[in-house]
């Protein structure tokens, strides 16, 4: 057995004696005493009773050793701002912060909505709100005002904090007005709105409602917040992510478990040690953002990067010179991203001095095989596939490198990480498959530390959504198909279900179709997510109007499209825009009227479109290949 083996097949038998090791690597403010209340499943309750604060474990635990060494390094390509906060600057800005939210009347339990975009400022709220014991959740700033609309009325936020303005490419974003507009489309009404000026867009602020951050922080230049010591269960914070209703799930994690497994995970996969730097090119809006932006590096010591720009401005090159700079160690990144670099001069990689970095480790989407090939040649370093979930909060499949150097095989992410005990499923028989045989990717409860504990405020809907989809078993389904070799690695084959990857991020088609219907020329509508070269997928949508007329020609289907994607846009955000519009007289649908959505992405792919016997109209086939331009 090799020593990960070993490893791996300890956190299973001897789960207690395994996690109260890990449990070490953070500080508590009363000591663990039970390891695992799993008493209630598939609910699992990790150190029950200990309580501990991730803010503490994040900054103020470090103070006494590195008070002087880098916590946030701020590079914003954007405004051309760079600043290094110590862990004692970040300590003054996160206790000023959590005083302003405490005068707001922000209490321990109470929601905190952050929609920012990647500012110190952002981070700042996340760990001020840790520290007195508030749920934060951060919505990505992509997202327009009725997904932050719906994430309000479900979080009920007592308190939103913003900005005036994003900024891409050097173009001002601004949020303050998607924010008024879902505020108003809401039914829930947040008390305040905390307003960071970058003064890159105007912004009205409401009287009573909207605070100025700058007036507030000045009144609270020298206050000290007590960290709130949480019982490990208690929430930490909701990450919303998309499935496949048109109501996204928010994603509950809590304190402890989350603060032990992320520790764990900077030691025993990322390799990450206290003083180094770690550069995640995430955004805090996604659940790498969380846990390799904010949570993890600090909760190890380490120093973060918080970036604000693309990957190829003001040339590719300029992650490496990040990397030159700041001596980074650990980077964390995506695939599409790499592939967006691929397109630049292969010279950029080698332009800086990278001897500093250990591994470049890539998530969210397929890994395929050119790219990581370019990408390891080209900057000479190890680059490492992982595989998880904004529900799992840290890796289910990696090559854990803390452990033992397992080596990488191509097209894989490796092997499942300490604490999962992973399965393949058949789909329809639920027998479990072995090595070689494509089945439904399962973890067997209970999950380990860091997981989700349950949706936000539906317990019922996590155990139906999770626990029962794989037939005759209670298990964990990941909703992705995997295969598994011979010597255990595990290969990921796409999602069981309607949720779709574009560039790295998790989009449900029902969520883009219920905004596309509401169009009012739209009768029906489906959206399907196809293999796109750069992306890995992307959302095409084939409408059917109601009046055959309003798409008669090119220039008024040009308008039509033109139409919907503003829609979308305003909506949901540019993250969920299709690509294209196709206009057709009717969808394939089984005779039961159920969308034939896979069928559909099969045509678009030039696929065998599979046994069709159920179909209710065939033609409907072929007004699908006809919009895609005859093509197969
Ligand atoms: P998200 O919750 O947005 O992080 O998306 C999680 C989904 O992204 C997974 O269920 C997979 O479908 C996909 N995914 C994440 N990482 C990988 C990976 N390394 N290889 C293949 N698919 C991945």
């Amino acid at each position: 057995m090799s020593r990960y083996s070993e490893f791996h097949a300890r956190s299973l038998q001897q789960p207690e004696a395994f996690w109260r090791e890990q449990s070490e690597l953070i500080e508590w403010k009363s000591p663990v005493d039970r390891v695992l209340d799993a008493s209630r499943p598939p609910f699992a309750r990790w150190f029950p009773g200990a309580s501990t604060n991730l803010c503490y474990n994040a900054i103020d635990r470090h103070l006494p050793s590195r008070a002087d060494q880098p916590a946030l390094i701020y590079v914003s390509t954007e405004t051309g701002t760079e600043k290094t906060y110590s862990f004692a600057e970040l300590h003054r800005e996160v206790n000023r912060f959590a005083a302003v939210l405490l005068a707001l009347g922000v209490l321990r339990g109470d929601r905190v909505l952050v929609y920012m975009p990647m500012i110190p400022e952002a981070v700042f709220a996340m760990l001020a709100c840790a520290r007195i014991g508030a749920i934060h959740s951060v919505v990505f700033g992509g997202f327009a005002s009725h997904s932050l609309a719906t994430r309000i009325d479900d979080a009920r936020p007592k308190v939103i904090v913003s900005a005036d303005a994003g900024s891409r490419s050097g173009k001002a974003v601004p949020y303050k007005m998607l924010l008024d507009q879902a505020i108003e489309l809401a039914s829930f009404a947040p008390e305040h709105v905390l307003m960071v000026n970058r003064g890159l867009a105007p912004m009205a602020l409401a009287p009573g409602r909207d605070v100025d951050f700058a007036v507030e922080r000045r009144k609270q230049w020298d206050s000290k917040v007590e960290c709130a010591w949480l019982e490990s269960n208690e929430p930490s914070y909701i990450l919303y992510t998309s499935g496949t209703t048109g109501r996204p799930k928010g994603v509950q994690r809590d304190t402890g478990g989350y603060a032990v497994a992320l520790a764990a995970s900077m030691k025993h996969v990322f390799g990450g040690e206290a003083g180094e730097t770690y550069f995640s090119t995430s955004d805090i809006g996604w659940v790498v953002g969380h846990s390799y932006i904010v949570y993890g590096p600090l909760l190890a010591g380490m120093a973060t990067i918080v970036y604000e720009g693309t990957p190829i401005r003001p040339d590719g090159a300029i992650w490496w010179r990040i990397v030159e700079q700041y001596r980074v160690n650990v980077m964390f990144s995506a695939p599409t991203a790499i592939r967006v670099l691929k397109k630049q001069d292969p010279a950029l990689l080698r332009r800086h001095d990278l001897s500093s970095l250990k591994a470049l480790f890539l998530a969210g989407e397929p890994l395929d095989e050119p790219t990581a090939h370019w990408i390891s040649e080209g900057i000479g370093k190890p680059v490492v596939d992982n595989y998880w979930q904004t529900e799992t909060g840290w890796p289910i499949i990696a090559t854990p490198r803390g452990v033992e150097a397992l080596p990488a095989k191509f097209g894989s992410p490796g092997v499942p990480c300490y604490g999962y005990d992973v399965r393949l499923f058949d789909e329809t028989t639920g027998a479990e498959v072995g090595s070689n045989a494509k089945g439904v990717v399962a973890i067997v409860g209970p999950l380990p530390p860091g997981c989700m504990s349950t949706i936000w405020g539906d317990d019922e809907r996590f155990v139906s959504t999770y626990w029962h989809s794989v037939p005759g078993r209670s298990v964990y389904s990941t909703f992705d198909w995997g295969i598994r070799d011979n010597d255990g690695y595990y290969f990921i084959l796409g999602r069981t279900d309607d949720v779709i990857n574009v560039a790295g991020h998790r989009l449900g088609t029902r969520e883009i179709e219920e905004s596309i219907s509401s169009h009012p020329g739209v009768a029906e509508v489906a959206v399907v997510g196809i293999a796109d070269a750069l992306k890995g997928q992307v959302a095409i949508a084939f409408a059917v109007v109601r009046n055959p007329a309003e798409v008669a020609d090119p220039a008024a289907r040009a308008q039509m499209e033109g139409e919907i994607l503003k829609l979308v846009d305003s909506q949901l955000g540019a993250v969920a825009r299709p690509s294209r519009v196709h206009f057709v007289a009717g969808l394939p649908k089984t005779r039961s009227g159920k969308l034939l959505r896979r069928t559909i992405q099969a045509i678009c792919e030039g696929r065998d479109a599979g046994d069709l016997t159920t179909i209710e109209d065939p033609t409907a086939l072929e007004q699908v290949r006809l919009a895609l331009g005859g093509r197969p």
